[in-house]
């Protein structure tokens, strides 16, 4: 529908549909790629503590010192290598923002997490998307020639599969003059963090998130690595749009939970456990599983259509997801729950393919 009053740009903008978050029913909800299991106790316990009380009469650090010192002890950076924002979402925003308005089109592969487009259109990005091969894996070679910057979800999303940090660091070569950004919001559960090249690659910036091995969703923190000049730049974005700072309570729950690594082991651990356990499972029910090491496997159910599955399971009060998008319209996309609820997902595909074919 037009409407005079919007400028052609706003107009064309596609907004980001996100994954159902349907409210009151009690719901195996595998459709987010939320943790399963609650947060780190010790992050838990800050919310009773006096002195967050007295911190809240006062407006927050707009610097997050604290929060920023915190990630750089726990990587080994300085808190000059570190930007912190209200979801990676936010941080991803200032990225592009700041690294991508170029001539050149910024290069991101099909597939890879939707929001991508979605900002390239707000800021009028011209964008290149790069096909991964027919498995999912991507050739970091055709990511060389003139572009803007790249960006990367490693693991990638929706497909799960991990880069190694060798291709990795092929790719920062292929692009010396440009930035590349590493979305880890999905690192901890399997793979190894871009964040120990970022000494010998200036144009490396890796973003992480606290929404999912950390499960914080709810709390909006996302925070950006990279040498001192990048951090810069994304600190520039971010005052001169005058983005909010990091609420008070949300700086001192991610201080603690950042330094609690041995819960944060122990629950990546139980994660990834249950994903080798339910990958086993969906082969053994004759699903094509792609190689994940994130907390979610997208599958394709060979003896049923991928739509077909996801609505029957809907009518069961399990939510998984399912795109109607070229290349994965047959793939549904599980997010990793608890052993319980991925024994009731597990058996109602059994049911449900038993009963259609
Ligand atoms: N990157 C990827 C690849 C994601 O899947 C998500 C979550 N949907 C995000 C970034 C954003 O996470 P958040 O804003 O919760 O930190």
């Amino acid at each position: 529908m037009s409407n005079p009053f919007w400028s052609p740009a706003l107009a064309r903008l596609e907004p980001y549909v996100p994954g159902e978050q349907p409210r009151g029913r009690k719901l195996i909800k595998l459709n987010t790629n939320e943790n399963p299991y609650p947060p780190s106790p010790r992050a838990l316990e800050v919310l009773g503590d006096p002195q967050l009380a007295d911190a809240l009469r006062r407006y927050p650090d707009p610097e997050s010192c604290d929060l920023r010192a915190a990630i750089a002890a726990r990587f080994e950076l300085t808190p000059e290598q570190v930007f912190v924002g209200n979801g990676s979402d936010e941080v991803l925003a200032h990225a592009f923002y700041s690294f991508f308005r170029r001539d050149e089109a910024l290069l991101f592969p099909d597939i890879t997490y939707s929001f991508y487009p979605v900002y390239c259109q707000l800021y009028d990005i011209e964008y290149r998307t790069v096909p991964l091969r027919d498995d999912f894996s991507l050739a970091v070679e055709d990511y060389s020639g003139p572009a803007a910057g790249v960006i990367l979800a490693n693991p990638n999303a929706p497909s799960g599969r991990y880069l190694p940090l060798a291709e990795i660091e092929r790719l920062l070569q292929l692009q010396p003059q440009r930035v590349v950004v590493v979305d880890e919001a999905y690192i901890d559960f399997g793979g190894d963090s871009a964040v120990q090249l970022i000494d010998r690659h200036p144009n490396l910036l890796v973003t992480q998130t606290l929404s999912k091995s950390y499960a914080l969703a709810g709390l909006r923190l996302g925070f950006a690595m990279g040498q001192a000049h990048l951090i810069e730049g994304l600190n520039r974005a971010k005052d001169s749009f005058n983005s909010y700072p990091i609420d008070a309570i949300a700086q001192r729950l991610a201080t603690v939970a950042i330094g609690d690594s041995a819960w944060l082991a122990d629950c990546c651990g139980k994660v990834i456990a249950t994903r080798e356990r339910t990958v086993a499972a969906l082969q053994q029910m004759d699903f094509d599983v792609v190689p994940s090491k994130a907390n979610f496997v997208l599958a394709r159910p060979r003896k049923l259509g991928a739509e077909t599955l996801y609505r029957a399971l809907r009518e069961r009060d399990i939510l998984v997801r399912y795109f109607n998008k070229p290349r994965i319209s047959e793939y549904l996309r599980i997010s990793i729950g608890t052993d319980e609820e991925m024994d009731t997902l597990l058996q109602s595909c059994r049911e449900i393919i038993a009963s259609q074919t």
